[in-house]
């Protein structure tokens, strides 16, 4: 018999993303219409840490469903990783009589979920974050919005670019993953798309947007992911790789970076619907008696997966497995592991090659 929830609290952790707001609200709403109390709280962990929390009511989620940002802040907080400040959060939850979570975040936030769950206050995870970086979901909260938000720029750039015949190398907010990159990439007509997932070879770039230029091409965008200069371990990579550029083509070329202003603004319909849809579901599982998952999204469909499989599968998916551990997995679920990233890159791997298709 699943245990008997009377109040339940709610909070944002980790990189914030327009949507997350979408999810607070829905959240909330589905909570309380279930006859369940919720409790607002504020900063991500740091709110059970050093109690900020407030009882909210349907009013208190007034109008923020069109709003970025989040009206319960976020903060990284490293105390709550220790077992001290881990410790205090648990106390806030009983003083509160909190009798489960819902996070909202990426996935140190779901490391935190996890934490929360083995201690004995049954926890929920929302993927929010712009850059879908999360494997076990092929959707995150805040993706539409920032793609869209790098669309508007881009295509600015392109007017000014096909005006004189110019480049434009733009480095795309998106650490561990490209997808950002790659679909505003193929939204805007770049020329050229960087991400660390598929391997890249300058020259064959230059070559390729030289062949264009011949075409009459006048306008050059080159998108290239946060990760790429990260991985590379030279932070001024793009802007570097634009002279470059410059010098060998002779195309006048500028640089722009494109970082936390992808992070802001209203949230889409696409972010606003699919964030409304998982709010409701981790209450409905929370309710149920489930606890360290961590919803999603496959086929369109909503889904949701243990914590500890998806953080595995993410690293499986981006190569930094650790020895031991898929040691906790049958042979049928790393199988299932397995197929599942394949189907992912293969994904990627094809919206690439469709990108390159229309480049010249
Ligand atoms: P995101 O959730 O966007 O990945 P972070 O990695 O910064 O962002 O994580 C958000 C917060 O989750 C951290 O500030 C911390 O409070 C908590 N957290 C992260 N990693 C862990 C962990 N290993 N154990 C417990 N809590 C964690």
């Amino acid at each position: 018999m699943a245990k008997e929830f009377r109040r339940i609290g709610v909070l944002t952790s980790g990189g914030d993303a327009p949507g997350m707001n979408a999810a607070l609200r829905a959240v909330t709403r589905a909570a309380i219409d279930k006859g369940v109390e919720v409790m607002g709280i504020y900063e991500g962990y740091k709110g059970l840490v050093h109690p900020q929390l407030k009882r909210f009511t349907s009013r208190d989620v007034s109008n923020i469903i069109s709003r970025g940002g989040t009206a319960l802040y976020s903060n990284r907080c490293l105390e709550f990783k220790e077992e001290e400040g881990m410790q205090k959060a648990i106390q806030t939850c009983r003083d509160n009589e909190i009798d489960g979570i819902i996070a909202i975040g990426g996935d140190g936030t779901f490391r935190g979920a996890t934490d929360l769950s083995l201690r004995g206050i049954p926890t929920i995870g929302i993927p929010g974050t712009i850059d879908n970086d999360i494997t076990s979901t092929e959707y995150s909260i805040g993706f539409d919005t920032a793609v869209n938000t790098a669309i508007e720029m881009i295509d600015r750039l392109r007017d000014t670019c096909e005006s004189h015949a110019r480049c434009n190398v733009v480095e795309i907010m998106g650490r561990n993953a490209g997808w950002v990159a790659l679909e505003a990439g193929i939204a805007t007509g770049a020329s050229a798309i960087v991400i660390n997932e598929i391997q890249f070879d300058e020259d064959k770039v230059i070559n390729q947007i030289l062949e264009a230029k011949k075409n009459n091409k006048r306008n050059f965008i080159v998108c290239i992911a946060e990760g790429v200069p990260a991985a590379l371990g030279d932070k001024l990579y793009s802007e570097k790789f634009a002279k470059r550029f410059e010098e060998k083509t002779g195309i006048e070329t500028k640089f722009v970076r494109l970082a936390h202003v992808l992070r802001g603004g209203d949230p889409t319909m696409r972010d606003r619907c699919i964030a409304t849809q998982m709010g409701s579901e981790a209450v409905r599982l929370l309710l149920e008696g489930k606890s360290d998952l961590v919803v999603g999204m496959r086929n369109g469909e909503l889904i949701s997966t243990e914590i500890s499989y998806a953080l595995k599968l993410d690293r499986m998916y981006k190569g930094t497995l650790k020895e031991g551990d898929l040691d906790n997995f049958t042979e049928e679920q790393i199988a299932e592991m397995k197929a599942y990233c394949a189907k992912r890159h293969a994904d990627l791997e094809k919206l690439y090659n469709i990108a390159y298709e229309m480049a010249h």
